[in-house]
Order: structure tokens, then sequence, then C-alpha cells
């Protein structure tokens, strides 16, 4: 995000660094607990695709596929496919992970039923966040180094909007896990204690969102502080 420019200022060791350490922090916690739960296999040998797929049909989504898509921690809800994709760890695997991750992504499907409005919200950021986030820390950058205000608010402004995206992603992915711990809990397919490994996994992926929205937002206020040192200058 444009850090090279500056080198490393006070802003960025003192707000930037600590979430970016945080966030390494996350993905491993994410991986571990995964691959500590990957190990556990639910009584009923029902693998992420047949939970997905019960859930779903359950809720009267018949018309969501799901489907199984390469690489790690990749699994999501495509909501203008709409198709579940579940990762090659998720699809066929009977672990009480992959049910958890293959219920979380259900929930995505379940919110997009019922037009849930975070979801919504988010949906509609999604284009201006991807600008926002890759071009707006340059523009403020340029703006702060050459003077020129009008191209910092600008970049300021838009990468704001891609710090928004971020935060309106931490109520979709949380209301996503309850409503997969909800299912699992009431469906009873899984056990008292398999419910609990679930709750870890998905705990351990949500801290993940926090993380980047804690980054997002650290940055966003670096540039700020920056913006507001070179105008005092
Ligand atoms: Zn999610």
């Amino acid at each position: 995000m444009g850090y090279g420019f500056f080198g490393i200022d006070i802003y960025y060791i003192i707000l930037v660094l600590p979430a970016f350490l945080f966030a390494l922090y996350a993905q491993f916690k994410v991986k571990s607990t995964f691959n500590k739960y990957r190990k556990v296999i639910n009584m009923r040998g029902l693998t992420g695709a047949d939970i997905a797929r019960l859930i779903l049909d359950r809720n009267g989504l018949h018309n969501v596929a799901v489907q199984q898509t390469p690489g790690e921690l990749t699994d999501h809800y495509d909501p203008r496919t709409r198709v579940v994709r579940l990762s090659d760890a998720v699809y066929g695997s009977t672990s009480v992970a992959a049910l958890g991750v293959a219920a979380h992504e259900t929930g995505h499907a379940i919110q997009h039923k019922v037009e849930y409005a975070p979801l919504a919200f988010r949906s509609t950021l999604v284009p201006v966040a991807g600008i926002g986030s890759s071009i707006g820390p340059y523009m403020a950058i340029f703006g702060i180094m050459f003077g020129w205000e009008p191209l910092t608010n600008i970049g300021i402004l838009l990468f704001t909007l891609a710090v928004a995206f971020y935060l309106v992603t931490l109520p979709v992915e949380f209301n996503a896990s309850s409503r997969a711990v909800q299912v699992l809990e009431t469906t009873g397919v899984l056990t008292h204690e398999e419910i609990s490994p679930v709750r870890k996994v998905l705990g351990a992926a949500a801290m993940t969102y926090v993380a980047s929205a804690a980054v997002a937002m650290a940055s966003l206020l670096r540039l700020i502080l920056l913006a507001s040192g070179r105008r005092d200058d």
C-alpha cells in the first residue's frame, strides 16, 4: 500500500506494523486451528459437500450448486452464479473443521436469500473497494509528497471506501458463522462435542477478518496523519 514511498515513518511503526503483525498471527492461527481439527472426523461421516447440500436444501436453496475449487482456504459463496465453492481440503473431507467451513459458506447463501442488508451493502462496495485499496494510498502518498492537496484528498476518500468494505465484511462474516453453528445445532447432524471445534475453527477465521479491517484502518489513519502533518508544515 505504498509504504515504500515514505520509507518507514513513525505512524507506520506505531499503527500499521502492529496491525500487520496481528494479521500475520491471525493467518497462522486459522491455519493451525484448521489443521488441528481436520484430523477430527465427524461421527456420521458426512463430507463438507454433504453438509453444504443438506443445509442448502433445508433452507429451500435447491438452486444453489456446491462445487469443488482448487487452492487452500479458497472456500466462498459466489452470489453472481449462486454457487458454494469448497476447497479440496473441505469438499470431500469428513473432518469437523471442513464441516464448519462448509456450513459457514452456506450461511452466505442464506444471507443472500433473505437479503441480509450488510451483504447487499458489501456487494455494492466491491468494485470501488478494489480501486480504492489499490490506487487510493498511492494517490494520497503522491499528493502528500508533492504537496497537492486535492490528489491527497481523493486518494484518502477512495481508500476510506475500501476501509468501509473491510468494516462491513465483519458483520457479514460473523453472521454467516453464527448461522452455521445454529443450523448445525438445530439439525443435529453433529454431536455436542463436535460443535465446539467448529466454533473454534470459525472463530479463528473470523479473527483474520478483524485483522484485515485493523490493517486497513491503521493504514488509513496513517495516511490522514501524514497528510495533516504535511498541511501543518
Ligand atoms: Zn465468509
